[in-house]
């Protein structure tokens, strides 16, 4: 397939907001594209050319890209800069800068996507010495043979900013459409969601059909994408939703997925990066205390009080996420413990579609609890006076409340349901509890905070319609030192104009692409003409916001921008706030 033609469908993906205008678009697209490239249509669309949890990077700093396009081009590298720094964006760079200076020879070979995406592969894989060198070469055979505005998304591609505004859901839409009927589309996320790989799931899809997805089974080694619950404000409500159900400790720490194969352990995020380097501690307790041959296992790493053996706060483990530094110094003075609370698989069982008591009998099973390894505490409860003790001494122990899970249900991968209800300590008092929101703008500081934003604006997530719909301006609850380094943080998501995905009516000074997801603590949620968030659904002309928000001083680095609280969070947040008032 000519990389022209996909191109041509980024760009009209590009002109769209409306999602099911892309589905259509990316439908014909897998239709037309010849199944051994189908994969990498899908990767390539999704930005990236395998799945995330690879952790295959191009290794391409922004200034070696400069110079490769200074070096097919025959600018000098400060031309190239002062264009970047005037466009924002290297793709749009690249794409001048050919439509100026090019003369395109007639025997310029036209790119493939196999081409393309090879070289991308190469550029990525090479290492050691030489290889920068190695990488500008590459990147240069492929722009000599670009049109501009192929070499558009080539540039945007490697510096990882694709930016199409596309959702892994949209792709699994468009895939259910173009191979087998939109009713069918359950069964395409399904195999995503145990496999975390929807390039995978399109080859096998648009090989063998449904069936061919049937035989797509989680694997160790491999992540699965990661059950996510709802919230409630009170234990009544969860009551009437769940009945008799399980009561787990709410740990307030990383949530890690293990998975145990024969000889090896792998760590992942709930973001399904590979964190396994950074949790020595946590391998080596693990085989200890598992006893069977292999399984995938869920829990909560938390952070420990040497001196006191009390739970830390999530910060003490938030920061090892992918730092290097000295991990076996850090697991010293502030070891984790991990408190498992599923299990996926064990020995050749899957249990992924087994209920919850089943999964936790397999667990108890597995594991010989060690002083760093236990079972998150549970207690099976028919009614709220039942839970209130155990609400009372979970909060005791540092946990932020509880998470209730119906008895029944299976592992809904990758999904976000009611078979498991948070109910957190601070729901009791107006707006006590924290949201998390994605910035995906700012505006321009004064006085004090010349130089830097003064205040940013902060969305939640609309999984419906995949939008990010303006809450609040968030100016409050920043030291200095936040303060000062918040251009330079969000500077690699900065953009020229509203992102498609971003739903608001304030137009910010600087946007961003919906990225960074920081914890916002607020007074209250009133209803407001100005954002956007759950609008119109209490009254006509309206949507709801954060009133008095403050940084709590926590980066949600362990949240993608979709993991954001939701428009139906903030709603309901708004309306039990409404009962405590009558
Ligand atoms: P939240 O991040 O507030 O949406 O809460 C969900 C998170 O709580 C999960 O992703 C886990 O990281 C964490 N968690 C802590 N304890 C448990 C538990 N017993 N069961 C499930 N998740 C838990």
């Amino acid at each position: 397939m000519r990389f022209a033609a996909l191109v041509d469908v980024y760009e009209r993906l590009e002109g769209t907001t409306k999602r099911l205008e892309m589905t259509e678009q990316l439908r014909r697209l897998f239709q037309a594209v010849p199944i051994a490239q189908i994969g990498k249509v899908v990767y390539l669309t999704q930005g990236t050319l395998l799945p995330e949890f690879k952790g295959l990077e191009m290794g391409l700093a922004e200034k070696l890209v400069l110079r490769a396009l200074a070096f097919t081009t025959g600018l000098t590298a400060g031309e190239v800069e002062g264009m970047w720094k005037r466009l924002g964006d290297m793709g749009t760079v690249a794409e001048e800068i050919l439509s100026q200076k090019k003369q395109r020879t007639l025997f310029g070979a036209p790119l493939t996507v196999q081409k393309v995406y090879d070289n991308l592969v190469r550029i990525a894989q090479a290492s050691g010495t030489g290889s920068q060198d190695e990488k500008i070469k590459l990147l240069a055979d492929l722009l000599h043979d670009s049109t501009p505005k192929e070499a558009r998304y080539i540039l945007r591609i490697i510096v990882g900013k694709m930016r199409l505004g596309v959702a892994d859901m949209t792709i699994i839409d468009a895939l259910a459409a173009a191979f087998a009927s939109k009713e069918e589309r359950g069964h395409v996320e399904r195999a995503y969601n145990v496999s975390s790989d929807l390039g995978t799931v399109a080859g096998v899809l648009a090989r063998g059909g449904l069936e061919g997805l049937e035989e797509i089974h989680l694997q160790v080694g491999i992540p699965v994408r990661a059950m996510l619950c709802e919230r409630l404000p009170g234990l009544e409500q969860v009551f009437e939703k769940l009945g008799k159900c399980a009561l787990e400790y709410k740990y307030d720490g990383l949530r890690i997925q293990a998975h145990i194969g024969r000889g090896i352990i792998t760590l992942f995020s709930r973001r399904l990066e590979d964190l396994t380097e950074q949790f020595p501690d946590i391998l080596q307790e693990l085989s200890l205390a598992f006893k069977g041959r292999e399984a995938i296992l869920e829990g909560e790493a938390v952070p420990i009080d040497v001196n006191t053996g009390a739970l830390l706060p999530f910060q003490e483990v938030s920061h090892r996420r992918g730092r290097k530094y000295d991990i076996a110094k850090v697991s010293k003075e502030t070891p984790v413990h991990l408190l498992l609370f599923d299990c996926l698989y064990l020995d050749g069982q899957e249990l992924i579609e087994r209920p919850y008591t089943e999964r936790r009998d397999a667990l108890e099973r597995s594991i010989k609890t060690t002083e760093k390894v236990r079972l998150a505490e549970t207690l099976i409860a028919e009614e709220p006076k039942d839970a209130e003790d155990f609400f009372e001494q979970a909060i005791d122990h540092g946990c932020e409340g509880l998470i209730a899970k119906a008895l029944d249900s299976p592992y809904a991968a990758g999904a976000r349901g009611w078979q498991w209800i948070k109910y957190k300590r601070d729901y009791k008092a107006e707006m006590a509890d924290t949201v998390d929101l994605v910035i995906v703008g700012a505006f321009a500081g004064r006085g004090r905070r010349a130089g830097t934003y003064g205040a940013l604006l902060m969305t939640s997530y609309d999984p419906e319609e995949d939008l990010f719909r303006s809450v609040c301006k968030l100016g409050s609850g920043f030291d200095d030192e936040a303060l000062f380094s918040l251009p330079e943080k969000l500077k690699r998501y900065e953009q020229e104009g509203r992102h498609t995905r971003v739903d608001s009516r304030l137009e910010a000074d600087q946007w961003f692409e919906p990225a960074l997801v920081l914890e916002v603590l607020g007074a209250e949620i009133t209803l407001s003409p100005t954002h956007t968030c759950a609008f119109e659904a209490i009254r006509e002309g309206s949507g709801l916001a954060i009133r008095f928000p403050r940084f709590t001083g926590r980066w949600r680095g362990d949240k993608g921008p979709r993991d954001a609280t939701t428009d139906d969070e903030i709603l309901s947040m708004y309306r039990s706030q409404l009962k405590k008032v009558g």
